[in-house]
C-alpha cells in the first residue's frame, strides 16, 4: 500500500518517527521490482516504531480523503427567543442539571511521562497537531507533568448554549489538580461551570470508575449526563446521553449535533421519559426500556 503512495513522500518524512529511515525504506520500496524484496521491505516497515508510523500515515491519508468528500457545511446553531407560553412551560418543569464529562467528551489530553518520557495518549494524534492549552501539573509533589490539551471542535459554542438552558456541572474521573485547570481554561471566567466533581467523587467500582449522579442532584427527573464512557453512568442509564469518544478530529461535530436535542429536552418534565427509551444492548450497562411518560 505504501508503494502506491509515491506522492506522499514529503508527508512520510514529516510523520515518521525517524524521517530519514522511513524515507529510505519507502524509496527502496518504490525502486524494488521483485515481489519478494517488496515483501521483505513491507515486513521491515511494519516492525517496531514504523508500525506506529504506518498507522499514523494511514490515519493522515484517511483524514485528507475524508476532507475531500466532506461537504463544507459550516454547521452552527441558531439561538431563538422562546415565546411567553414556552417560558411558562419551562418555569413549570424547572431548570435541569446537565452533567458533562471532561476527557474524551469535551477535550482530549496527552502528556509526557516524566520517567519514561513517553507521550501518553498522543500516539493517535498527528505530529503537527497543535494543542489549545499546555498545562504544567504537579501531582503529589513530584516533577511537573506537561499536558497538551486539545479542545473538541465547537466546545466553546456548545458551552455557551447549554449554560443558558441548564445548570452545567462538570463530573470527571480525572484528578482535580489537572481537571480544575482545564475547566478554568474552558470557562474563561464566564462562570458557566461553577460546580465540579472529580476523581474523589467517583465510585471505585472495579474494573472502572463510575459516577454517582445523586451527589450532583438527588432529583433524577431533572438530571442528565453526557459522557463518552458508558461505564461512568452504568447506574443511571435512563439519565445518560452517550457521545462518541473524541481523540482528535478537526471535523468533529458531535457537540453541535446534540444542541437541538438538548434545546428540546429542557422542556420535558422528566428526562428519563425520553432518555430511558434508549435500549442498550451491552453487558456493561443495564438494559432499559421505558414505555410510559413521566
Ligand atoms: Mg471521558
Amino acid at each position: 500500500m505504501v508503494s502506491q503512495l509515491p506522492a506522499q513522500s514529503a508527508h512520510l518524512v514529516k510523520l515518521a518517527p525517524s524521517g530519514q529511515v522511513a524515507a529510505a525504506v519507502v524509496s527502496n520500496l518504490q525502486r524494488s521490482r521483485s515481489s519478494s524484496a517488496r515483501r521483505r521491505l513491507i515486513s521491515i516497515l511494519f516492525a517496531g516504531d514504523l508500525g506506529n508510523y504506518i498507522r499514523r500515515l494511514l490515519a493522515h491519508v484517511a483524514r485528507k480523503i475524508g476532507a475531500l468528500f466532506r461537504p463544507d457545511l459550516a454547521l452552527t446553531y441558531k439561538d431563538v427567543a422562546i415565546s411567553p407560553a414556552m417560558a411558562q412551560k419551562l418555569a413549570e418543569v424547572g431548570r435541569k442539571t446537565l452533567i458533562l464529562d471532561l476527557d474524551e467528551t469535551l477535550v482530549h489530553s496527552c502528556y509526557s511521562d516524566p520517567d519514561t518520557h513517553d507521550n501518553v495518549g498522543c500516539n493517535l494524534l498527528p505530529e503537527d497537531a497543535q494543542p489549545d492549552y499546555v498545562l504544567s501539573v504537579t501531582i503529589e509533589g513530584v516533577e511537573p507533568i506537561s499536558f497538551r490539551v486539545f479542545k473538541r471542535p465547537h466546545v466553546d459554542e456548545f458551552l455557551e448554549f447549554v449554560s443558558k438552558w441548564y445548570d452545567v456541572v462538570i463530573y470527571t474521573a480525572s484528578l482535580e489538580v489537572y481537571a480544575a485547570q482545564v475547566v478554568d481554561l474552558l470557562d474563561a471566567g464566564r462562570g458557566m461551570m461553577p460546580r465540579r466533581f472529580y476523581r474523589q467523587h467517583c465510585r471505585n467500582s472495579a474494573p472502572l470508575i463510575a459516577k454517582d449522579l445523586t451527589l450532583v442532584n438527588p432529583d433524577m427527573s431533572g438530571t442528565l449526563i453526557i459522557d463518552n464512557s458508558p461505564y461512568a453512568y452504568r447506574d443511571f442509564p435512563e439519565n445518560a446521553l452517550p457521545i462518541k469518544t473524541f481523540i482528535y478530529d478537526p471535523g468533529d461535530t458531535e457537540l453541535l449535533k446534540l444542541l437541538p436535542f438538548l434545546d428540546a429536552l429542557r422542556f420535558t418534565k422528566d428526562v428519563r421519559s425520553i432518555l430511558g427509551r434508549r435500549v442498550v444492548r451491552s453487558t456493561m450497562v443495564r438494559s432499559t426500556v421505558s414505555s410510559t411518560y413521566r
